[in-house]
C-alpha cells in the first residue's frame, strides 16, 4: 500500500480489535408510553421505503446455556414452548394487521433464536406457514431455520430439506473437545461434523458459526477448526468471542477457572488466518462475519438495505428488530412475553428511535458490514457528503489505509476489514 504512514503503522492501527459495533440493543433505552405510540404510528402508515424486509420469529429456548452466551434464553419446556408459540403467532398477527407491514414485502423467512431446532418439524412447519398465509411474501423467497448440532437431528433436517427450507445456521462453535466441554457445548466434535456433513448431503445451504479468541485457545486449534470448517464445505460466521459480563465465562475468567484468553496480537493474527484460508479457499468476506462461497449472501435485500429496509423479528428476547428509525428487541422472559401478548399489547422492552444523526452514524456502519457507503445516496437522504460531515475521520481512516474513497462510494480496504468494527466506532456518538 502506498502512503507516508509506514506498513507496520498501518496494521496496527489500532491496540486492539473491537468485537461489537455501535448500536446494539443493549443501549437501546427502555420503552415508554411516547416511544409506544411514535412506533404505533409508523405501523399506522404505509411502507414507502421499497426495501424489502426480513421476516423472523424467534425461539428463545435453549437445551443448555452456552457460558459465552449474553443471550437471555429460556430453558426448554415443551408445555411453555406450546404456550409460546400461540402467544408468538398472536404478535405476528398484530404486525400483520398494521397497514405498515400490510404494505411491506417479507424475502426470508428467518427461524432465529435460541434454538428454533429444538421445535418439531411439524411446529416449524406450522409457524412458517402462519408467516406465509399473514404476510406478504416475494414469489422468490427463502427459508432458514438456525439450530443446534444437538437438536438438528438427521430425520429433522430430511423433512426440513423436503419442506423447501434453503439454510440451516448452525452453531458449531468449534471443533475442540477441550474448549467444547469448557464452554458448555453438549455435543462432542465428531457428533457436530457428523450433523453437519449430513445437511450438506441434503443439499443444505449450511452456515455454521465458528468462534476465536476463546479462552485458551492456541493459533492451532483455530487453524483446525478453520480448517474443518473449509473440509465440510459450509459457509462460515466467524466471531471473536465476545466475553460479555453477564455470561457465565466472564466470572469463570474473573475467577481464574479458565485459562486467559488470547492477547490482542494473537486475537489479530486468528482473524487474518482466518482471513487468507478462507480466501484462498475461494471464500469472500460478506455482513457482519461471514465468508461465504453463496451468491445469494451477497444479495440479499435485507443486508443491501441496511439501516433502510427492515427486519421484523418477533419472540421473546428478540434483539435485531428495526423499522425505519426505529430500533426494538422484545421482553427476555418468556413468561412475561406470553402475559404482555395476551394483554393485546406489542411485547417490546427496549425501543429507540434514531434521529437524522444518528441514521448518518448508522450508514456509516455499512463498512462495517462490509458494504460501499454511497456518497450521493447520503447526500440525497441528508443534504450534505459523508466527507462534509465526518472529514476527521475519512481523512483519518484513508490516511492509515482502511478505507478508499472514490467519486461514487467509500469502501474498506482488505487491511480495513480486519479493523471494520474499530472503524465503525470512528462514527460513534460517544466514541
Ligand atoms: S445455543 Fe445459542 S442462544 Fe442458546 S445458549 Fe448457546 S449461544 Fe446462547
Amino acid at each position: 500500500m502506498k502512503g507516508s504512514i509506514p506498513e507496520t503503522e498501518r496494521e496496527n492501527a489500532y491496540s486492539s480489535r473491537e468485537t461489537w459495533p455501535p448500536y446494539t440493543y443493549m443501549d437501546y433505552p427502555d420503552i415508554t408510553a411516547e416511544t409506544y405510540n411514535s412506533f404505533m404510528e409508523l405501523l399506522s402508515t404505509e411502507n414507502t421505503s421499497n426495501k424489502v424486509m426480513e421476516l423472523q420469529p424467534w425461539i428463545s429456548f435453549c437445551e443448555s446455556k452456552c457460558t459465552f452466551c449474553f443471550y437471555s434464553v429460556n430453558p426448554y419446556s415443551s408445555t411453555l414452548l406450546e404456550l409460546y408459540l400461540k402467544a408468538l403467532k398472536k404478535e405476528l398477527d398484530m404486525y400483520a394487521k398494521t397497514k405498515y407491514i400490510q404494505t411491506s414485502e417479507f424475502d426470508e423467512i428467518v427461524l432465529g433464536g435460541g434454538t428454533p431446532s429444538l421445535l418439531s418439524i411439524d411446529q416449524m412447519i406450522d409457524l412458517i406457514e402462519y408467516c406465509k398465509k399473514n404476510f406478504n411474501i416475494t414469489e422468490e423467497y427463502m427459508i432458514k431455520v438456525s439450530g443446534s448440532t444437538r437438536s438438528f437431528d438427521e430425520k429433522k433436517l430430511v423433512a426440513a430439506a423436503e419442506y423447501g427450507v434453503y439454510q440451516v445456521d448452525i452453531g458449531a462453535q468449534t471443533f475442540d473437545n477441550k474448549l467444547r466441554k469448557m464452554l458448555n457445548l453438549p455435543d462432542s466434535a465428531e457428533h457436530a461434523e457428523q450433523v453437519i456433513k449430513t445437511a450438506r448431503k441434503l443439499g443444505l445451504c449450511t452456515c455454521i458459526d465458528i468462534l476465536f479468541n476463546i479462552p485458551g485457545q492456541t493459533l492451532e486449534s483455530w487453524i483446525d477448526t478453520v480448517k474443518k470448517a473449509i473440509e465440510l464445505d459450509v459457509e462460515v460466521d466467524c466471531y471473536s468471542i465476545n466475553v460479555h459480563p453477564r455470561t457465565v465465562l466472564d466470572k469463570q475468567l474473573k475467577a481464574g477457572q479458565v485459562p486467559p484468553q488470547p492477547d490482542p496480537e494473537l486475537e489479530k493474527k486468528m482473524y487474518a488466518t482466518a482471513y487468507e484460508l478462507f480466501t484462498q479457499a475461494g471464500y469472500r468476506p460478506v455482513g457482519h462475519d461471514r465468508f461465504s462461497r453463496v451468491e445469494w449472501h451477497f444479495k440479499e435485500n435485507c443486508l443491501n438495505g441496511w439501516p433502510w429496509a427492515g427486519i421484523l423479528t418477533t419472540g421473546s428476547g428478540c434483539i435485531m428488530g428495526y423499522l425505519q428509525k426505529f430500533s426494538y428487541s422484545n421482553i427476555e422472559s418468556a413468561k412475561d412475553y406470553i402475559a404482555a401478548v395476551n394483554e393485546g399489547r406489542l411485547p417490546i422492552a427496549k425501543l429507540s428511535k434514531s434521529t437524522d444523526q444518528d441514521m448518518m452514524r448508522k450508514v456509516m456502519t455499512k463498512l462495517y458490514i462490509r458494504l460501499p457507503v454511497d456518497k450521493q445516496e447520503f447526500k440525497e437522504r441528508f443534504g450534505k457528503l459523508p466527507e462534509e460531515v465526518y472529514p476527521e475521520q475519512l481523512k483519518r481512516l484513508k490516511e492509515k489505509g482502511l478505507i478508499e474513497i472514490n467519486e461514487k462510494e467509500i469502501r474498506l480496504t482488505k487491511l480495513g476489514d480486519l479493523w471494520k468494527a474499530n472503524i465503525a466506532w470512528e462514527f460513534a456518538e460517544n466514541k
